[in-house]
């Protein structure tokens, strides 16, 4: 697929983009690279001052990038109008906390003086998908910009409008030419990209295949990389939970982003004394879900992206319907209206120990299943091969402790929805990825920390 704008609402392509040439592709490299030697001799004061200017512009714009979002990507405006103002969130935080992120550390040795120092790293490449197409890009740039490293985005092949309206965000907060570069580039270029000397490290959001090609070619040149790949979220919810509570944020957890998020809540999990309920008023919401234009605001769900994550998700929910699963809601495309719109479904009864029960499921799909008591519950939680985030439902605070211990994830959140904020480290374990973004861990990723010892 080339690089272009199609709408995923319609199916209509409406811009197609010439990928960089080998010259051109050079040519911004080597730029980067140029940059970088002054860039990382400005102080923090300045670059905070860049990094206001770009969160002012994210809000004062927010709709006129929002609406680049839905039509590049199908969400909804209002989700979209909420992620441009997330992004100017992220900004502002790490303007205001980097210089103490990354102050020296000094620690008692047999020194005179010895202590920790954060040095930016150079050009540091983002692989980034289309699923969240600002935030993906500024809760990495934030922090790596703060650090006086420069950036270099590789952003998915449909949404090429967004890379190039965030590029041009930078250079208007008045970042210097070359600080943050856009590349069209294919993802067959991202190796060529990756074994360039100017290039330092990387960052890649997104599937795990693209994670392992990343990851092989980084470490062929010992390079550092940051991972953050797909989850299957359980979501538990135990007999002393808030059980309305539970399933009003069940909905919103599934349905985020037309339920394509990494930690989107994706496995329900219930315990069996409060499942006929749970699953009763779950069916209930589903039915009131409006899927439609993503531009209306009326609308909860819009499209899937692409044509291939629409194809992929049928495949799933038939494939979870061979192994048994009852399909309560949905279950098909839908057919009567052009672009990729899939309605809210779930599927029940699905043996937790069949392949496509541990699949990521990339759109409105709920699986739910039951389990006889925590031990099970805790059991199916950890039972995939992801381990990104989790949110578990309970008023038992013996509950509350075993589910913050014994979740194999990167995050555990009690009596809420998973959600990252720039405040709070976020990232996964097994095969969900590694690394931290957000956070100090985050802007901590893409530094040297330069040992100094001075007797
Ligand atoms: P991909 O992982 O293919 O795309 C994400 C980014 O990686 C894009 O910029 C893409 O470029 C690039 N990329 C793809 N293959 C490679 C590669 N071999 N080497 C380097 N970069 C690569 O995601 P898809 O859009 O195809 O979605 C597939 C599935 O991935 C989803 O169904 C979902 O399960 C998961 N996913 C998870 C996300 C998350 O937030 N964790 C986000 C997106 C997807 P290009 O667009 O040019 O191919």
């Amino acid at each position: 697929m080339g690089i272009a704008t199609v709408n995923p609402a319609t199916g209509e392509t409406l811009k197609t983009f010439k990928p960089l040439t080998n010259e051109e592709l050079e040519a911004k490299l080597a730029l980067a690279a140029s940059a970088f030697k002054s860039y990382r001799q400005t102080s923090i004061a300045q670059r905070s001052e860049w990094m206001n200017r770009a969160a002012e512009i994210l809000e004062s714009k927010q709709v006129e990038f929002a609406k680049i979002m839905t039509l590049e990507m199908g969400k909804t405006l209002k989700s979209a109008i909420a992620e441009a103002q997330k992004c100017a969130w992220v900004c502002r935080y790490y303007a205001e906390n980097a210089a103490e992120f990354l102050k020296d550390v000094p620690s008692s040795t047999d020194a005179s003086s010895s202590f920790v120092r954060y040095q930016p790293l150079g050009t540091i490449l983002a692989v980034m998908p289309w699923n969240f197409p600002f935030w993906q890009v500024f809760r990495f740039a934030a922090p790596a910009l703060m650090a006086a490293n420069v950036g270099i985005l590789k952003h998915a092949s449909n949404v090429p409008q967004c890379a190039l309206a965030i590029e041009a965000i930078f250079k208007e907060a008045g970042f210097p030419e070359g600080v943050f570069q856009s590349l069209l580039v294919g993802a067959d270029r991202v190796e060529s990209i990756i074994n360039d000397e100017r290039v330092k490290a990387a960052t890649l959001t997104g599937s795990e295949p693209a994670g392992m090609s990343l990851a092989a070619a980084a470490g062929k040149q010992i390079k550092k990389t940051v991972l953050e790949l797909g989850g299957s979220d359980p979501f538990i919810v135990t007999e002393s939970a808030d059980l309305e509570k539970a399933v009003t944020t069940a909905v919103t957890a599934r349905m985020l982003n037309n339920g394509q998020s990494c930690i989107a809540a994706k496995r329900f999990i219930v315990l069996e004394a409060v499942a006929d309920e749970f699953e009763k008023r779950l069916l209930a919401k589903y039915q009131a879900l409006k899927v439609g234009d993503p531009m209306d605001e009326n609308t909860d769900i819009g499209p899937l992206a692409t044509p291939k994550i629409l194809c992929n998700l049928d495949r799933q929910v038939q494939e979870a319907a061979a192994s048994g699963g009852k399909i309560l809601i949905g279950g098909k495309p839908l057919s009567d209206r052009p672009g990729n719109f899939y309605p809210p479904t779930i599927v029940a009864n699905l043996p937790a120990d069949c392949a496509i029960a541990k699949e990521e499921f990339f759109g409105p799909v709920a699986l739910l299943f039951r389990a006889a008591n925590l031990d099970e519950a805790i059991e199916i939680a950890n039972s995939t091969n992801f381990g990104l985030g989790a949110s578990a439902w309970t008023n038992d605070p013996q509950e509350r402790d075993r589910l913050v211990n014994e979740i194999e994830a990167g995050a555990v959140f009690i009596n809420g929805m998973v959600k990252s904020d720039p405040r709070l480290p976020f990232g996964g374990i097994k095969r969900s990825g590694y690394g931290r973004e957000l956070g100090i861990q985050g802007i901590h990723e893409f530094v040297n920390i330069k040992t100094v010892w001075i007797a």
